[in-house]
């Protein structure tokens, strides 16, 4: 729902706000750059302004600009809006318009908010702004105030030498803006739960690294294949970043630790995987590993294990779904649209033993692994390529 004639987008930041104000310009001056980049991306006209506390999209497609801005990492609401000058006559003006179109029955609010130098205050808006709004339906309706539970809110915000009329606010994703924290590498399977933890990062700050293990005859063509779907879509949230895909050909090196290895394969593996991954890291500059294991979700993920297998690397294990449900996890994956309902069988289901421990003590896995692990690591890393990112 928009007011008729609206011409710009209001965006709201959340946790940028609470930093110092050094910090939270340059936090805004990134927001902005990212929105700018998500409009060209798709096609949207429209120019970018960072306001002290808000970000101002003018367009003449508020609309689309307002969805472009709740997919935007950083936005925690934006709400397409009409802009007047900031005063009474042209906000009762705008507000009577808004009315007009958009009253059908029921409870209104008149919502004001105000910053700046201005002879009147947010008490005057509301009281003259539903006055209008009052006027506007009063002829064909009748209408009712309810400040508490309305059925329509007429919100006003006035800054400065302008005021926005807007109807509605629509939910952004939160978080910070993509670029305000150091890249990790995001280590990708194209299952349903390692998109929705580099989504999870990206949300954060983080740039991410997407890194895909090839486990050739353990894993499969359509893997590949939905890694690269994954890092796909999860550019469309960062197109002014680079996301392609990193594919590791980990086949031979996997092969060895299912020969050589038994209860403790999948630690082993793990230990591998990261150690792969901190190779990419250094190479691309990031200082951490992100991945979507969560807390009891396998037997390689419990408390324990997670304590063991963090060893094989200096860098940081990052797992933004650690105390997540598996249904939370898919909903999550459902709305940023990474979850097919043809999810195939993937990761590493063909490498795992019988009996998998769940709480191995380091020695046993030390014990049983290859002793040049790391060296298998090093090679797997330098034969690293990037997959191209193509359109869907
Ligand atoms: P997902 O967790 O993505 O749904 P999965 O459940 O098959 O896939 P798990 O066995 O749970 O994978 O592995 C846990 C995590 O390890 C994954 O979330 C992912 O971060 C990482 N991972 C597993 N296999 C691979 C792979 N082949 N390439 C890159 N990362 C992988
Ligand atoms: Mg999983």
């Amino acid at each position: 729902m928009r007011p008729p004639g609206a011409d710009a987008v209001l965006v709201r930041h959340g946790d940028v706000g609470v930093k110092s104000s050094a910090v939270q310009a340059g936090m805004e001056r990134r927001l902005r750059d990212n929105l700018a980049a998500m409009l060209e991306d798709r096609g949207v006209d429209g120019d970018v302004e960072r306001e002290w506390g808000r970000v101002i999209v003018r367009t003449d497609d508020p609309d689309a600009a307002t969805d472009a801005a709740t997919d935007t990492f950083g936005v925690v609401s934006a709400s397409p809006a009409i802009s007047v000058p900031a005063d009474l006559q042209a906000i009762r003006d705008a507000l009577a318009d808004a009315a007009r179109e958009h009253y059908d029955e029921g409870a209104f609010a008149v919502d004001a908010r105000r910053a700046g130098e201005h002879d009147f205050d947010s008490h005057d808006v509301n009281r003259e702004g539903g006055d209008a709004v009052w006027g506007a339906v009063e002829p064909v309706f009748e209408p009712a105030v309810d400040l508490d539970d309305p059925d329509i809110t007429f919100s006003v915000e006035v800054r400065r030498e302008e005021a926005f009329v807007f109807l509605e606010k629509r939910d952004g994703p939160g978080g910070l803006p993509l670029g305000s924290q150091d890249p990790l590498v995001a280590l990708v399977s194209g299952g349903i739960d390692s998109p929705v933890a580099a989504w999870e990062a990206m949300k954060r700050g983080s740039p991410i690294v997407p890194l895909y293990l090839d486990l050739g005859p353990y894993g499969g063509h359509d893997h590949r294949a939905r890694a690269e779907e994954t890092a796909r879509r999860l550019s469309d949230f960062a197109p002014n970043f680079d996301l392609g895909l990193r594919v590791a050909p980990a086949g031979d090196a996997v092969q060895r630790l299912a020969e050589e290895t038994g209860r403790t394969r999948m630690l082993s593996y793990r230990r591998f995987m990261y150690r792969v991954a901190e190779h990419v890291a250094e190479d691309a500059g990031a200082v951490g590993v992100v991945t979507g294991e969560a807390l009891g979700q396998k037997s390689s993920q419990t408390a324990a294990n997670f304590a063991v297998v963090d060893r094989a690397t200096d860098l940081p294990i990052h797992r933004p779904l650690f105390t997540h449900d598996k249904q939370e996890i898919i909903a999550r994956a459902r709305a940023i649209e990474t979850y097919r309902d043809s999810t195939i069988e993937v990761g590493c289901n063909k490498l795992a033993p019988s009996q998998p421990l769940t709480a191995a003590p380091l020695e046993s896995v030390l014990a049983d692994e290859p002793d040049d692990i790391y060296d298998l690591a090093r090679d797997v890393a330098d034969g690293v390529e990037r997959a191209e990112v193509t359109a869907p």
